[in-house]
């Protein structure tokens, strides 16, 4: 039979957001599920993510195994031109999502890790909320957490208001495996995390990260790019249309874009950035795109609903903290649980504030970081 006494949480998404306050909250003593509505492992486009210290707090501090991560020991800024117009000592570390995913799913027991389970619904109830969740039933817990993403169907049904809003430029993205490149360009990119500023006001970065399997073996590693490209409504359309026509709103997934968007992208690149730079866009069998968004919530606590991760704060990718957040709004729960003692309303109180601080400053970084890029078009 139950603990009355033992905190019950129920977590609406299985990806970084979902585990990292599974883990916190495991960590508390809580009983914990998380409900996942993808039927399989969730499978990565296999973008980097630049490491930050919320994450790697949370990870040491609930027994984790080590995070796969790559790392340099510079920063070099080049010129359109190729120029190297500064280099700089800076050491940074890179991991990939399916890296951290691996990691954290081993600290979370599988029996509590449910797939195919979509949440479609809760309601108040005496314990907290009674969560309806597809495959699986109603199960009544003192606290839903809802790591549903950007899309989070939660934040929609409770902040209708709350729209995102387009910031007016894309992300071009695209991986290469380091073995299919010339040493050259191996050489061009490695121990370093690289700028390139484009001639028409945009940038593009570079670093490696850990290959497939989370591989961070030199030979299996990954080149990781991202170039941040102003676009108007119209331009916008156009590229997130499709090779089959369809026309996507958030990101144009990997192998989908079309050989007319591809050629103009790597033509583009050509003219627009360091020769290093346009060879690996074009070394990139199959580049994608992201759709730069801000989302930011006025709350994130509904009674016994919470909203976490990007669900609560959609931050832009050049402020490199959309997975740290995550781990950050965990670590804060779970401490405001402790904190509380018996009171879950004011450790959810307490919670929310961190949240909020925390996410309007990164929301308001990422605006401040690329406010003037599409304004520097020529
Ligand atoms: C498969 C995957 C791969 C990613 N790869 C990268 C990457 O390479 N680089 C990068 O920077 N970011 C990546 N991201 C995004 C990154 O995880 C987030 O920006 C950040 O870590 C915050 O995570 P989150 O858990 O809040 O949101 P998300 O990562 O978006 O996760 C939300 C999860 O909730 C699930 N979900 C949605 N609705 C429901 C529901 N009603 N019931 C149950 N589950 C639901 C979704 O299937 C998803 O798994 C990826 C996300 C996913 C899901």
């Amino acid at each position: 039979m139950d603990d009355p006494r033992t905190l019950k949480i129920a977590l609406a998404g299985g990806s970084i957001g979902g585990l990292a306050a599974g883990i916190a909250l495991r960590g508390i003593g809580a009983e914990v599920d998380v409900f996942e509505r993808e039927p399989g492992p969730l499978q990565t486009g296999g973008a980097g993510i630049v490491v930050q210290p919320d994450l790697l707090d949370l990870l040491a501090h609930h027994g984790a195994p080590s995070l796969p991560m790559t790392g340099c020991s510079q920063r070099r800024y080049l010129t359109p031109g190729g120029d190297a117009a500064r280099t700089a000592s800076a050491r940074q570390q890179f991991t990939s999502w399916e890296a951290i995913y691996r990691t954290m799913r081993a600290v979370f027991p599988d029996a509590r890790y449910h797939l195919d389970t979509q949440v479609t619904g809760y309601e108040k109830s005496a314990r907290g909320v009674a969560v309806e969740i597809a495959n699986h039933g109603t199960i009544e817990a003192d606290l839903l957490v809802a790591a549903d993403g950007a899309h989070s169907a939660t934040r929609r049904a409770l902040q209708p208001r709350v729209e995102s809003r387009y910031a007016g430029y894309i992300a071009w993205r695209g991986t290469v495996p380091e073995a299919e490149v010339g040493a050259d360009l191996l050489a061009a990119f490695d121990d370093c995390f690289t700028f390139c500023e484009a001639c028409s006001g945009g940038h593009m970065l570079v670093y490696l990260i850990p290959g497939d399997g989370a591989d961070v073996r030199v030979g299996q590693r990954r080149l990781n790019w991202v170039w941040y490209v102003a676009a108007d409504d119209d331009e916008l359309a156009a590229c997130l249309t499709d090779r089959f026509g369809t026309r996507h709103h958030a990101s144009l997934p990997r192998g989908s874009a079309s050989e007319t968007a591809l050629v103009s992208l790597r033509r583009r690149a050509e003219g627009e950035l360091a020769p290093v730079m346009a060879e690996l866009v074009a070394a990139t069998a199959e580049p994608f795109i992201q759709k730069i968004t801000d989302i930011a919530v006025a709350r994130t606590v509904f009674e016994r609903v919470m909203l976490l991760g990007d669900a609560a704060f959609l931050v832009r990718p050049h402020t490199a903290a959309a997975a740290a957040k995550a781990c950050f709004d965990a670590a804060r729960l779970a401490a405001a649980l402790v904190d509380a003692g018996n009171d879950i309303d004011a450790a959810l109180a307490a919670a929310e504030r961190a949240q909020l601080r925390y996410g309007r400053r990164l929301v308001e970084r990422g605006i401040a970081l690329g406010s003037d890029w599409p304004a520097r078009r020529a």
